[in-house]
Order: C-alpha cells, then sequence, then structure tokens
C-alpha cells in the first residue's frame, strides 16, 4: 500500500470512529490506548513511583545532554553509579538500532508474511529517521533511534525476530485479556522490543461520552506503555510508530488537555518543543487547530503556534510524519536510563553467525492441546541439518520432526535448534505449548459503560461469547454493589439488562464436560439514566409592551429522553417572593429532547404589569417527570425591560450653540427606531444622536422601540443660559434745553441675538438704588429691535437732569430673568451745556486790540454768535480779539447740536492809554530822522517837570527839569559825555505836571541803535 493510500484511509477511519466496535482494520492514531493503560498501571504504586523516577531521570538525561550539546560536548556515554542513578551522562550520536521482535498472534498467522513485517518494521525506521514519505513536514526530525527485527534470539542463537502464534487471542480485550497476552509469548523486554500484533483490540478508548442521545464510543487500534511493549492491530506505520513512542515513554502532545504550560518539562507531554495542546479532535493538515494560547508561558516558543498536528503522539491527523527534536531526546533519555540502559546496550540485532539456516516450527494442527494429548511439531526450518529439540530446557529429540505428549495443565516451552553439520551457525525457535482441559472462558462486552435501569430506560449489553472449547455456560451478574453474584443465565451470549444503576461485575464459567474454566471479571458502570432537564435563559426582550420574548434553552443533562410535553412555566417573580403570578402562557415543548443535548426554544407570554422585569422560568413545574436532579428546573433573570436614556440628562448650554444628543439602551434590548421631539432645531429626527441648534431651553423627548414594537421613553433637559442684557457705554447730550438726549448702547450676552420681550431701559437723576431719585425718562426696546454684533444704541429724549447725575437702568424687574445684573445699570455725570465770560469784563486802552475769551462747557457749541458784531476780529469764535475806541457790550449767544443754547456777555470799557506818546526807540545818527527822545504828549501836559535817561549801570545819561513837551531839543540827543551813548536798552524816568494841576510819574525804557 502506498502512503497515499495509507493516508486515505485513515482519513476515512477518522470519520467512522463513532461506530461504537472498532472494526478489524481500524489502526491509526485515533485509537490509542496507552492512555487507558497508563490509568489502569498508575492504580499501582509502585508503577506511580517508577513512572515519577523514570521521568526525573529523564529530565536530568535531557538536561545534561542540553548542556553538552551547547558545549559540543562528545561521545555518548552513560556514566552510572549505583542502581539507577545517573551521575553524568553526554549524547547519544549516531544511530542507535533496538532490536524488537513481532508476535503475530493470528489464527492464521502465516497470512501475515515475513516480508510484509520487514516491510513494517522499514515502516517504522522511515517515520524514526524523519524519510521517505514522511520527510516532509519542517518540524520533524531524524530521531537517530532505528528498530531491527532481533538477529539474536534471547539464547544467543539466530533468529529472525518474527514469532508467529495461532491464538484465539488475536480478537484481544484489552479489559481482561492484555496479560493473557503476554502470556503467550513475550521475549526479555530488558532486551527485545516486543510488538504483538493481532487483529483487533476490542474495548473503548475513555472517555466514552453520551451526546445526543447516543453514545460515543472509540475503538482500540493499538495500546502501548513506556519499556512494556507494544500491542498493535496493524502494520500500519504511523499506528506503530504512535505506539513505539509511547513504548519509549513520550506522552500525547494533547497529554493533560489542559493547556497547563508553568514549566513544559513538568505539564503537558513533558516535552519542551511541542505546543501546549488540548485538542484530540482532527484538523486539516494545512490549517491546524489551535486549542492552546499558553505556548509562551514556558519553553522555547516566542510565540502563540498552531497544534502540531502532524505530530505522530497526536491524534486524529490525517498526515503524521513529525517527532520533534524534544520528543527525539526524551526517547533517548528513556534508553538510557530504562533498565539500566539495557535496551541500548543489547547486542540482539547482530547476527551470530553467518549461515542460511533458519529454525521454524508450529504445532498448528493442535493449537490448543488439552492433557494428555500428543502434540505433532511440524518443523520447518530452513538450511538446517541438524536439530535438538528442547521442553522445559530439557533436551528431548534430535529429530527433524518432534511429538510430545502434554501430561498436565501447564505451559510446555518448546524449543528448535537449527543447525549446519559444523554446527557453527546455530539457529533457535521457541513456542508456549498451553495445555489444559480444553475450556477457555472468555467474553467481551459491546458497550465499557451504560446508563440504564428497569422503567425508565434499558440499555442492554450485549456480552459476546469468545470462549475456547466449551459446550455449557454460566454467566454470574453481581448486583449493582459489585457484590452477591447471581446466576444470570446459560445462553451462549449475554443480553442483559442491568436495572439499577451501579458498579456491577460480571464474569462467566465456561466448561465442558468435567473441564470448567473461569472467566476474569469484568467491572461495568452502570449510569443512571434518567432525564434531567435544565433551564437557562438565552435572552429575553419586551415584546409589544404587553408581552416578553423568551429565548431560553432545556438542557438534558440526563440519559433519557425528555419527551415532548413538558411544561415550562412563567413566573413574575423571583422564587420565594411572596405572591408571584403565573403569566400567560406556558410553554409545551413541542419535540423531544434526547439526553445529553439541549434545544432553544422563542416563546411570548403576557406580562402581569407593564414593564415587569423580572421572571423565572420553571421547568416541569408540575414536577411529572423523574429527573436526576429537581434543583436545577428553574431559571431567573431581571433588568431585562427595554430601557432607553437621553444624554445630555440635564444641561445649561448659550443659546444659539448647537449641542448632540445621544439616545442609548439601557437594558440588554437594543433600539430599533427613534422619535425626537420638538424637531425644531434637530438634525434628525429618527436617528439615535442629532444635533440641536439650541435657541431656548427645552425638553428633549425620544422616544424608542425595540425591534418587537416595545417603547420607552427618555428626556434631555437643555437648558439655555438666561439672557445677559448690558448696559455698555453711553453718551448725553442737552437737548433743547430742558432736555437730554442719551445714547446708550445695549448689548445682550450669553449667546442672544435678540430680545424675546420687551425692555424698558429708565432714566432717574440719581442712583434710584440708593434713596430717592426722579425718573426722567423712559424707553423699551422691543423684540423687534435689531442687535448688530449684539449690541444696539438707543437714543433716548429725557428730562432735563436736576442734579449732576443720570443713571441708566435697564430691565430693572428682570423679566427676562438674568443672572448677571452688575451690567443692568450706569451712572454719568452729567455736565450741562454753558458759555462762560471769563473775565465778563474788560478794561481797555482804546485803539488797541485785546482778545477776550468765552469758555465752553458740557456739550461742545456748534454754532456761537458775538452781538454785536462790531470791533471784533471774529463774531463765531471763543476768542475774539476786540479793538476799539469806545465802551462795548456784546452779548455771545451759543447752540450746540441739539438745540440748547446759552448766552453770556463781555463788557468793555476803554480807556486813553497815555497822554503821552513816547516811542521805544531812536537813532541818533543826525539823518534828521529821530535823532532826538524827547516828551510828546497832548494838550493836557503843561509842564514836563523832569525827564531823566539811565544806561544799564545806572548812570545818569541825560537829565532835564520843567521843559515844556514835543520840544524835541528838549530831548536827549544821544550823547553822552560828549560822544555817542552806546547802543542798548535805557531806562527813563518823567515826572509831568497836567492842566488840572495834578503830576504823573511816567516810567519806560527806550532803544537806542545807530
Ligand atoms: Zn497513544
Amino acid at each position: 500500500m502506498n502512503k497515499k493510500k495509507v493516508l486515505i484511509s485513515i482519513f476515512l477511519l477518522l470519520s467512522t470512529i463513532l461506530v461504537a466496535q472498532s472494526n478489524k482494520n481500524t489502526s491509526p492514531l485515533n485509537s490509542c490506548g496507552a492512555d487507558n493503560l497508563i490509568q489502569i498501571l498508575r492504580k499501582n504504586p509502585v508503577f506511580t513511583a517508577n513512572e515519577e523516577k523514570l521521568n526525573a531521570q529523564i529530565r536530568l538525561y535531557n538536561s545534561s545532554m542540553q548542556s553538552a550539546r551547547i558545549s559540543k560536548a562528545s561521545p555518548a556515554k552513560v556514566k552510572r553509579t549505583g542502581k539507577d542513578k545517573i551521575t553524568s551522562v553526554s549524547p547519544i550520536t549516531g544511530i542507535i538500532s533496538i532490536p524488537v521482535v513481532v508476535h503475530i498472534i493470528n489464527s492464521n498467522p502465516e497470512s501475515v508474511t515475513n516480508q510484509m513485517v520487514i516491510d513494517g518494521i522499514k515502516e517504522l525506521n522511515d517515520a524514526f529517521a524523519h524519510l521517505g514519505t514522511y520527510s516532509v513536514d519542517m518540524l520533524g526530525v531524524n530521531t537517530g533511534i532505528q528498530f531491527c527485527l532481533a538477529n539474536t534470539a534471547p539464547d544467543g542463537s539466530l533468529t529472525n525476530g518474527i514469532d508467529r502464534v495461532n491464538s484465539y487471542y488475536e480478537n484481544i480485550d484489552v479489559d481482561l485479556e492484555s496479560g493473557a497476552l503476554a502470556a503467550l509469548t513475550q521475549w526479555d523486554p530488558k532486551f527485545y522490543a516486543n510488538i504483538w500484533l493481532v487483529s483487533s483490540i476490542k474495548g473503548e478508548i475513555p472517555p466514552t461520552v453520551f451526546e445526543c442521545g447516543s453514545w460515543q464510543r472509540v475503538g482500540f487500534g493499538g495500546y502501548a506503555s513506556a519499556g512494556g511493549g507494544l500491542v498493535v492491530s496493524s502494520l500500519n506505520g504511523p499506528l506503530v510508530a504512535h505506539e513505539m513512542g509511547h513504548y519509549l515513554s513520550l506522552l500525547h502532545t494533547f497529554q493533560g488537555q489542559n493547556c497547563a504550560n508553568a514549566d513544559c518539562t513538568l505539564d503537558g507531554d513533558l516535552v519542551c518543543d511541542t505546543p501546549p495542546d488540548r485538542s484530540t479532535k482532527s484538523s486539516p493538515c494545512n490549517s491546524p487547530e489551535n486549542s492552546c494560547n499558553t505556548d509562551t508561558v514556558s519553553g522555547p516558543f516566542t510565540k502563540d503556534m498552531p497544534d502540531n498536528i502532524s505530530n505522530f503522539m497526536d491524534y486524529g491527523s490525517p498526515c503524521p510524519t513529525v517527532f520533534t527534536q524534544g520528543q527525539s531526546d526524551r526517547m533517548h533519555a528513556f534508553l538510557s536510563v530504562f533498565s539500566g540502559g539495557s535496551l541500548l546496550n543489547s547486542d540482539r540485532c547482530n547476527t551470530p553467525c553467518s549461515g542460511a539456516i533458519m529454525a521454524k516450527f508450529n504445532w498448528y494442527s493442535n493449537s490448543h492441546p488439552v492433557v494428555g494429548d500428543i502434540v505433532n511439531f511440524n518443523n520447518t526450518s530452513t538450511g538446517a541439518s541438524g536439530y535438538e529439540w528442547y521442553v522445559n530446557g530439557v533436551l528431548t529429540a534430535t529429530t527433524q520432526a518432534f511429538s510430545y505428549q502434554v501430561t498436565t495443565t501447564a505451559t510446555y516451552v518448546i524449543k528448535l535448534l537449527a543447525f549446519d553439520a559444523a554446527r557453527s551457525c546455530v539457529s533457535s525457535y521457541s513456542g508456549n505449548v498451553i495445555a489444559d482441559c480444553g475450556v477457555v472462558a472468555r467474553f467481551s462486552p459491546d458497550k465499557r459503560i451504560i446508563a440504564s435501569a428497569s422503567v425508565i430506560y434499558k440499555d442492554p449489553v450485549l456480552f459476546q461469547n469468545t470462549s475456547y472449547g466449551a459446550t455449557n455456560y454460566q454467566w454470574f451478574v453481581s448486583d449493582n454493589t459489585g457484590a452477591n453474584f447471581s446466576n444470570a443465565g446459560a445462553t451462549k451470549d449475554l443480553l442483559y439488562n442491568f436495572l439499577l444503576p451501579g458498579i456491577y461485575k460480571i464474569k462467566l464459567t465456561a466448561s465442558k464436560g468435567a473441564c470448567v474454566s473461569n472467566s476474569g471479571t469484568y467491572t461495568l458502570t452502570v449510569l443512571d439514566p434518567k432525564q434531567d432537564g435544565s433551564i437557562s435563559i438565552f435572552e429575553v426582550r419586551c415584546y409589544t409592551n404587553d408581552s416578553i420574548r423568551v429565548v431560553f434553552g432545556i438542557n438534558n443533562n440526563g440519559y433519557d429522553t425528555i419527551h415532548a410535553g413538558a411544561v415550562v412555566g412563567f413566573y413574575d417573580k423571583f422564587p420565594g417572593l411572596p405572591n408571584p403570578q403565573k403569566l400567560n402562557n406556558s410553554f409545551v415543548l413541542p419535540t423531544d429532547i434526547l439526553g445529553k443535548c439541549s434545544a432553544s426554544f422563542t416563546h411570548i407570554i403576557g406580562v402581569s404589569k407593564p414593564k415587569q422585569d423580572s421572571l423565572t422560568l420553571v421547568f416541569d413545574e408540575n414536577n411529572l417527570l423523574d429527573e436526576l436532579s429537581e434543583t436545577n428546573n428553574t431559571a431567573f433573570i431581571q433588568n431585562f425591560q427595554f430601557k432607553i436614556i437621553a444624554t445630555p440628562i440635564d444641561t445649561s448650554v448659550y443659546t444659539n450653540s448647537t449641542l448632540s444628543l445621544l439616545v442609548q439602551k439601557k437594558s440588554n434590548d437594543p433600539i430599533s427606531s427613534v422619535m425626537w421631539s420638538p424637531i425644531t432645531g434637530l438634525s434628525c429626527t429618527t436617528c439615535v444622536n442629532p444635533i440641536l441648534s439650541v435657541t431656548d431651553t427645552v425638553l428633549m423627548k425620544a422616544i424608542a422601540k425595540n425591534s418587537f414594537n416595545c417603547t420607552d421613553s427618555a428626556t434631555a433637559y437643555i437648558k439655555v443660559f438666561p439672557i445677559d442684557i448690558g448696559l455698555d457705554s453711553s453718551g448725553i447730550d442737552c437737548f433743547k434745553n430742558d432736555s437730554l438726549l442719551v445714547n446708550v448702547k445695549v448689548c445682550l450676552k450669553n449667546g442672544y441675538t435678540k430680545l424675546k420681550n420687551k425692555v424698558e431701559i429708565e432714566y432717574f437723576d440719581n442712583d434710584i438704588t440708593l434713596g430717592a431719585a426722579n425718573k426722567l425718562g423712559s424707553v423699551f426696546l422691543d423684540p423687534s429691535t435689531v442687535f448688530t454684533n449684539g449690541c444696539v444704541v438707543a437714543p433716548t429724549i429725557i428730562k432735563m437732569t436736576q442734579t449732576p447725575n443720570v443713571s441708566i437702568f435697564i430691565n430693572r424687574p428682570l423679566v427676562p430673568f438674568e443672572m448677571q445684573t452688575a451690567n443692568n445699570s450706569l451712572h454719568k455725570k452729567y455736565i450741562p451745556f454753558k458759555l462762560i465770560a471769563q473775565p465778563a469784563d474788560y478794561d481797555a486802552f482804546r485803539g488797541e486790540g485785546f482778545p477776550v475769551n468765552i469758555i465752553n462747557q458740557g456739550d461742545t457749541y456748534k454754532n456761537l454768535l458775538w452781538t454785536p458784531s462790531e470791533a471784533l476780529s471774529c463774531n463765531n469764535c471763543l476768542s475774539p480779539v476786540v479793538t476799539t475806541n469806545v465802551n462795548r457790550e456784546y452779548k455771545v449767544t451759543g447752540s450746540n447740536q441739539y438745540f440748547c443754547t446759552d448766552s453770556t456777555f463781555v463788557r468793555v470799557k476803554t480807556y486813553y492809554r497815555s497822554h503821552l506818546a513816547l516811542p521805544n526807540v531812536f537813532s541818533p545818527n543826525r539823518d534828521g530822522v529821530n535823532d532826538y527822545f524827547y516828551v510828546i504828549a497832548g494838550k493836557d501836559v503843561v509842564t514836563v517837570n523832569q525827564f531823566q535817561i539811565f544806561n544799564r549801570w545806572g548812570e545818569r545819561v541825560f537829565n532835564s527839569k520843567n521843559t515844556k513837551p514835543n520840544e524835541y531839543l528838549g530831548g536827549w540827543d544821544g550823547f553822552y559825555k560828549g560822544r555817542i551813548a552806546d547802543n542798548g536798552t535805557y531806562v527813563y524816568y518823567i515826572i509831568i505836571t497836567l492842566l488840572n494841576g495834578t503830576t504823573e510819574e511816567v516810567k519806560g525804557n527806550i532803544t537806542l541803535f545807530r
């Protein structure tokens, strides 16, 4: 069979593993009994202790080997001091050959040819060497372990390592007959790996599970134990490699099935480079399952890896081709410590002599002799010229043919030596002839675990009678405690109904005449087959406001079918609360629910009150069913009602802003549709998250439905900050003398752009909040007022204030409400429009111009008029120059832009400046012009009593007395001490006498220059 065909057959078998009993050809890795065997073996504390010790030694060996590998040490050597103690080890290099003996246990042993065995070992060697069809997967390594069919027999003679036994144990019951198989034939396990090849292995690989009304029973393909040998039902390469792996101490890659990886040397399969694995399921080779995510917790993996389904030690893979380096190391370590390394050191692969001799015989003609029989041994040896027959080690014959009478119930060990004439090469072949009275009681149950009881569910077990040589049978079955055997019938096979759950023991006595044989005792677990309904709630949702839609599951945890018609009742309260009300309607199970199976249902029930929010389900409420447990028949749930919440629940924002609204489910029931109101300003009225343009305080309401037309509503209270009306600034002008024009700037804040209602601006002559005040006027701003950039100027004409104050208030009643009122009043000083002459009276010299001045207080004048306008430099300015020879009175009248007027008077009295006309400069250069400084005077001046001139040094440069005015010769000619005086300023002092007899002094300066 080529590899492809093997793979196909494995794959096909995977899909048939649910068949209750494995058939003869069941082979591959999904059906390995190693774990089962270990479970049995571990019941022996000695085995457990040895297993622990072995694993510890393997770990020690492995760590030593890894250090040695790092230091590149060589060669292989295991040193030991004392029994089973390793002090130091070094890695094995090269190829190890393990001698193998294949025991063909068959009713027609020759049907398995030597070549088939040789081919099987070749396949096994390819698997261990990662060669041929097994070489494709990169994860695999060459383990360096090979197997030879033994060439040296236990007695040192030549052999071909193939042993044939004609036995009814070709169909072996794994639970009852494992020991019998080894008793048939076994070579010393210290030096040989024993492979028993049988036709079929009856049994169930645990755990056998019950699913949806039927048992899932998996048959055996093989089983093995570390160092104990391996039993296989075929020579299929992966099967033998798998069991050989167990034999060399490997565990399943899914060992423990728990993903534990705290320490990869102690968890799972105890091998670090196989990823943690908990799955026995099959998955495609190119799409491996990843059943554990603990890969990096310890060991070499830096990331989570898929399960190594191509590993020989996994189950269910269509492509088993891999032993990892870690598995190889563990097998090498095992070989180093098992039985003191005896398999490693075994020389039984060697050929003891060269010669074409092979001893062989059979007693097929009487394979199961009874005491007294003469057994004829058929010598089928080849190449020999001489023979020696031994019975229990005693040389009994040297003939080619041999017969022997078995005289007692015993196992006779028959050995044939065959040799050439020179006896230079001896071959040997041995067989155990088991003599008894001719009956062997055997049986095999068709089920290894059942659930059965009278009335409820009977699952009869067929105990197939496989006895040899009997004619009469007696079955014995214990009670359900495993004691008190009673006679269960004398039929060949026993079809037995177990009427009570419990642990039963079954045995068979087979006989023929006086020959009686007792079978082994089989222990059968019979589970209670009762049904066991439990109820669980998957989903509860409101349904059309007056109902509830419940999705619930009924799980049958038992074995018997829960039949259609079982009732689930519904109540509005939790169990134990007073006065529960039964709800309409109960649910009646429409279909059967098989054992260990579940079903889910959807049911509509009425509520006892709107928004009822707690619910109890009671399975089998009338307690009509007989269940394993009655405590799991109720399920409770609350807080399932369709509820929504709208957000923000309550918030304050500026008007004319935008805000995101959101409606969400508050229970598990999703929102199917939503409707918002009022719709003004909403970006969307049916979405869960509309944007609201906020203009005013509003209570937004969302009404939502679930997909079953249940409604709920929620509100979002959106408040706008109240308006803030502020007086920003103000101008005050006098208006028509008795009034004021006030231009107040009013601004809206907090996002407002207009008024909702009219607002009064009031004017007082004092701060009315501090005491009495007179109202000067008011004006209303109405909602139609247009605010630009939030502000407007409101011109108002009010009465003239009689105080210097104008106090302006807006929105004194606080309608609309304002939180910020500090800016609702404004206090201004009023300065009246006034024209003030300052001074009002002037004394002026005739003909000499002089400025007069008017001060403008309050508003700036717009028009100004002096009347009369004569003798003025201007008649509409504040400060004209007046030049007049007569006394005058001017009225100055002014007005502001708003027709406020004021007036005042300016009076001018004129005087002659003097009766003297004295120059202030003269040039005494004799040019006939202005050469003298003298007193020029009017007619009123009679005499110049004194006329004195001083230079700056105080020297009198001129002096005259009692001269006449207007006489230049009486003046100073500019000479001093006979010469022209210096240029410069001189001071004069004059005393004159007037007509009326009074005198007058005059002082002044004269500048002399030439
Ligand atoms: Zn296995």
